[in-house]
């Protein structure tokens, strides 16, 4: 690990205060080209690049998991933001095709066994995207779910064996929204839509208005976490 346990708990209180811009600059200047920026291109990773790119005077190192079955929307933005921002965009693909997973475990899985489906498509590759790296940067927000509550600005990445950077912890839905808007960061339209979160095409769905913004995620399963932050 390039940071001790307790250097990294040092850290977590130390930038408890800082803005997510702050956050993002320093864990740039603290971990240098071995740091890597997740994105699934919602609101949050956009927020991310455009505060990563400010930053840095380097291409910005971003990984996008490519399900192959992500919206139209969301392939469109990841063109839009390459050519808006000096990005190093790597595209991690699964091990499967999607016919090859067909083959081997049926068809539409998702519609079967997302946990699974999920596995296959996001977990296994994000550990791909992470090897060799000594940190990441997430989009997690403790307002995104009860499952998120207990995250830190840094913290120790167990099950990858790397640090976990996460700027935008403290940021409610309207503090994200108006960063957006203030800084003019190009978004998935969707989000005007009724989708709040944006994940694979099957798996997502506009909520109504007051509705939980999770409920059109795994829409009819119980499953609400596709796995990479658990
Ligand atoms: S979100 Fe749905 S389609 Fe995407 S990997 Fe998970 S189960 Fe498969």
């Amino acid at each position: 690990m390039i940071l001790t346990s307790d250097r990294i708990a040092e850290l977590s209180a130390a930038w408890e205060d800082l803005s997510p811009p702050e956050i993002v600059a320093r864990s740039l200047e603290l971990f240098g080209a071995g740091i890597t920026l997740a994105s699934s291109f919602g609101l949050e990773d956009v927020a991310l690049i455009h505060m990563a790119a400010l930053a840095s005077q380097a291409p910005v190192d971003v990984f996008c998991l490519d399900t192959e079955v992500l919206f139209p929307e969301t392939y469109a933005l990841m063109h839009r933001v390459q050519d808006a921002y000096p990005v190093r965009l790597r595209r991690i693909l699964p091990a499967l095709s999607l016919a090859e997973q067909a083959e081997r475990h049926g068809p539409e899985l998702w519609s079967r066994a997302p946990d699974l489906c999920c596995a296959l498509r996001k977990v296994e590759p994000l550990g791909r995207a992470l090897e060799g790296y000594d940190a990441w940067i997430t989009g997690l927000r403790r307002a995104q779910s009860p499952t998120r509550r207990q995250a830190r600005t840094i913290e120790y990445d167990e099950r990858h064996g790397l640090v976990k950077v996460n700027p935008l912890v403290r940021w409610t839905d309207d503090d994200l929204r108006a960063y957006i808007q203030s800084e003019g960061v190009p978004y998935n339209p969707l989000h005007d839509q009724g989708y709040p979160s944006i994940g694979c095409i099957h798996c997502t769905r506009a909520v109504a208005p007051g509705e939980d913004p999770r409920a059109g995620r795994w829409s009819g399963f119980a499953k609400t976490e596709c796995g990479l932050h658990q």
